[in-house]
């Protein structure tokens, strides 16, 4: 059974949300402010398998408490709840660390596909990193379409280019000895990129087919992620070697990096 987590001051939505995801055979537990959500899941070290988190709270806000558990280490898959007509509250959900967000007010039927896509996504990562220890380096990173349902095939899920390896089922970047966790979407986005190695594809696409939005969003929230991407892979983030920008359309990964090792 998955134990959902939410945090949500307003009495009414936070109760509505537990009759329902109970009814849908989810654990789970609700807590009215941000400083309570960060003791349940940092103090106390309760596991969730995903946390419903509105930005809107008393005292400590949902931007600093997704910051606050990246920041020591939880990777819990985060669903921010933000507030329709604020598309800045997009931006600064992913810049803090959450995974996918919802606008309020939203439908029942939508919260409960958002919540159902990121357990899927986990309990995928869990199994693969169940499937035997390193064993082949890049195992081409199958893609994957629409975001959504798991992809067959075992075997080692990692992908190595530049002296760096991503292992996807452990969620990690590994490189020179240092290991890097990735949050859920990070690690998705960077298998949807590396899965199409060499095309550029457009922001428009990778909110469409990583993150299942359709919306109107603000496409910028891609940005941010590639930023914090570059920092991971990239030698040089402000000069990409892997990760490049195609003007007016999006973005492109390249394995190979051409030979400007050491330069500059
Ligand atoms: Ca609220």
């Amino acid at each position: 059974m998955s134990a959902v987590l939410i945090v949500e001051d307003e009495k009414h939505l936070a109760e509505g949300l537990r009759f329902n995801l109970e009814a849908e055979g989810y654990e789970v537990e609700t807590v009215a402010d941000g400083e309570g959500a960060l003791a349940l899941l940092l103090a106390e070290r309760r596991r969730f398998d995903v946390v419903v988190l509105d930005v809107m709270l008393p005292g400590a806000n949902g931007f600093h408490v997704a910051a606050e558990l990246r920041r020591a280490g939880s990777f819990v898959p985060v669903l921010m709840l933000t507030a329709r007509g604020r598309p800045e509250d997009v931006l600064r959900g992913f810049e803090s660390g959450a995974d996918d967000y919802l606008p309020k007010p939203f439908e029942l039927a939508v919260l409960l596909a958002r919540i159902s896509g990121l357990l899927r996504r986990r309990e995928w990562f869990n199994r693969e990193a169940g499937a035997g220890e390193a064993s082949a380096v890049n195992t081409a990173a199958e893609t994957r379409r629409g975001g959504a349902g798991p992809t067959e095939g075992g075997g080692a899920d990692t992908f190595a280019f530049g002296g760096k390896t991503i292992d996807f089922a452990a969620l990690e970047l590994r490189t020179d000895g240092r290991t890097l966790r990735l949050t859920l979407m990070e690690a998705e986005l960077l298998r949807y990129l590396v899965g199409r190695a060499g095309q550029a594809v457009s922001r428009k696409t990778l909110l469409e087919e990583v993150w299942g939005l359709h919306e109107d969003t603000d496409t910028r929230a891609i940005d941010n992620f590639i930023v914090r991407l570059r920092k991971y892979i990239e030698d040089e983030p402000s000069r990409p070697r892997h990760l490049l920008t195609v003007r007016g359309v999006g973005y492109r990964f390249v394995a190979e990096a051409g030979d400007r090792e050491g330069s500059g």
